[in-house]
């Protein structure tokens, strides 16, 4: 992928426990499509979405991990040099929102002293209406709030606006606090998922 002056390149990676949403968010987000039948994350998938603004095209490498225990060693590595870092939970299951806990310790061991924005996201926010929902918002909002992120609730099966929105939302917040250097963006090599090119040293996040 080359790099020209007006392009930059950036990571966002979601993180958080199996079967959350994570991989559904994605599609939504990339295809426009809703497959709840899609197969379950094996180590890692990148995938990538060019959005223009003010005449600077942003390349969103999105990369999309599996929860599962067994492979979290492996998920912990691709963290590191992320602009945007998701943490998903589902409404549905309190499990996961704990899990929270364990993902954020992980960004914070990898990108520590990196400038970065987070959010926190519950995904499947359509089960509130058939009063599924078991984690309360007022405390996920809480939680988001203590770890300097953005919050949101997104349904990828009956919102594709507010997918769209967590993303741009996402964006301008690192636009904003101008999280991205001039001409030093780097490249994801998705033959070995290694970050190729030199990224500028950030500061401490202090997002939204
Ligand atoms: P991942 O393991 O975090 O990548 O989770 P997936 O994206 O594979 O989603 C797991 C399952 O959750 C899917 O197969 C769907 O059945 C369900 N799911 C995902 N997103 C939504 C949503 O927005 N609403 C509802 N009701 N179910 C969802
Ligand atoms: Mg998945």
């Amino acid at each position: 992928m080359s790099v020209t002056k007006n392009e930059k390149q950036i990571k966002v990676i979601l993180l958080g426990d199996s079967g959350v949403g994570k991989s559904c968010i994605i599609n939504r987000y990339i295809n426009d499509l809703y497959d709840p039948n899609l197969e379950s994350t094996l180590g890692s998938n990148a995938s990538s979405k060019l959005i223009k603004k003010d005449r600077v095209s942003y390349i969103l490498n999105l990369w999309d991990t599996t929860g599962q225990e067994k492979y979290h060693s492996i998920t912990n590595l691709f963290i590191k040099g992320s602009n945007i870092v998701i943490l998903v939970y589902s409404i549905d299951s309190l499990s996961s929102f704990k899990g929270l806990d364990f993902w954020y310790k992980s960004v914070n061991e990898k990108l520590e002293g990196d400038n970065f924005v987070l959010a926190v996201v519950g995904s499947k926010s359509d089960l509130i209406e058939n009063q599924d929902e078991v984690v309360s918002e007022e405390e996920a909002k809480k939680f988001a709030k203590e770890k300097n992120a953005l919050f949101k609730l997104v349904s990828s099966k009956e919102d594709p606006d507010g997918i769209n929105n967590l993303f741009e939302s996402l964006l301008d917040e690192l636009i904003k606090n101008n999280y991205l250097t001039e001409n030093k963006s780097y490249v994801i090599d998705k033959r070995n998922h290694k970050d190729s090119g030199k990224r500028k040293k950030y500061k401490k996040n202090n997002c939204c």
